[in-house]
């Protein structure tokens, strides 16, 4: 059986009130970290490398499959309330880089980040951690997609424009606010993702040089209300790919990626969209398709390689 660590607040007398630093609701806690470059498998299989700049995740989203991936039962337990920063991750980037194109002279990485957090959870702003490893990133000019549902992405524009292969998805689950207060009320608002996609499309080059490009991924896509539909499907035309996914199935092992029991609760809620819940992802799927009809609607895996 894997050995616990150690997190105060999470072992047994050690009360969280020793934990160093509090942001907002997390525990924050540093760590150094041998490696930041992980083998990428599953789901993004197509990538050579994760990279996850945090442990945790301050968003906290009801449906969230990393909370798996948590260092211990009472921490997965309160997911979204703790955060681990790789303290030293820009370094061991860097020489994970070298060592890379050492053995690979003539090919660059492909790299994912991220796949079991937000590299632009709130903690970001006050830390800059994803922004370092940018820093480091840009000299070595890997294939680079972030994932995030943050407009603080937007801050580091003067970075992102220097990368020549860089997909940019922005998780937009939803068109309706209410829906996404009750799934994840931690996160950024629909409208200032959209918004923030729109600044990130107009500030980026894309050209011959620079091949920049946008996807929304609505993975996994909650219900979306009737009359927030057309509306938000229309603001979709700036990107050039859209990805949906039903729920992951449920499952009761802790290693496994899937809904989370807080989430299957909310959707009782909503028994007008997950009572028929294949039809009406269907439904939505056709809506994509016939509105959209020069952008890439993909779904699952086949949505999230770069190309
Ligand atoms: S933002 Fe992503 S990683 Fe963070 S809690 Fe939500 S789904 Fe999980």
């Amino acid at each position: 059986m894997a050995k616990t660590q150690a997190y105060e607040g999470y072992c047994k007398g050690t009360p969280t009130i020793l934990v160093k630093e509090k942001f907002g609701n997390a525990n924050v806690y540093t760590k150094n970290t041998q490696s930041v470059l992980n083998k990428a498998s599953g789901f993004i299989s197509a990538y050579d490398f994760t990279l996850n700049p945090y442990r945790g995740c301050q968003y906290g989203c009801s449906y969230c499959y990393a909370v798996a991936f948590s260092p211990n039962p009472p921490m997965r337990q309160d997911w979204g309330n703790w955060v681990i920063i790789k303290q030293n991750a820009a370094e061991v980037l860097e020489k994970e880089l070298q060592k890379w194109y050492e053995k690979n002279p003539t090919r660059s990485p492909s790299i994912y980040m991220s796949s079991v957090t937000d590299p632009y959870q709130p903690i970001e702003g006050k830390e800059k951690l994803t922004r370092s490893l940018l820093e480091v990133m840009v000299k070595y000019q890997p294939t680079l997609v972030i994932q995030t549902r943050s407009p603080m992405i937007t801050r580091d524009i003067n970075l992102l424009r220097q990368f020549h292969r860089l997909r940019i998805n922005i998780s937009v689950p939803t068109g309706s606010e209410r829906v996404r207060r009750d799934f994840e009320p931690r996160s950024p608002s629909i409208f200032a993702r959209l918004r923030a996609i729109g600044i990130l499309k107009h500030s980026l080059p894309c050209n011959a040089d620079y091949d920049t490009r946008f996807s929304v991924t609505m993975t996994p896509l909650l219900p979306t209300l009737e009359a927030d539909m057309f509306s938000l499907i229309n603001k979709l035309q700036v990107v050039d790919r859209v990805v949906i996914q039903e729920f992951h199935a449920s499952h009761n092992r802790t290693l496994v990626a899937s809904t989370r029991p807080e989430a299957l609760e909310i959707t009782k809620k909503y028994s007008w969209w997950y009572d028929n819940e294949q039809l009406n992802y269907l439904v939505f799927r056709d809506k994509l398709v016939a509105m959209l009809p020069d952008i890439e609607i993909k779904e699952g895996q086949a949505g999230f390689g770069y190309d």
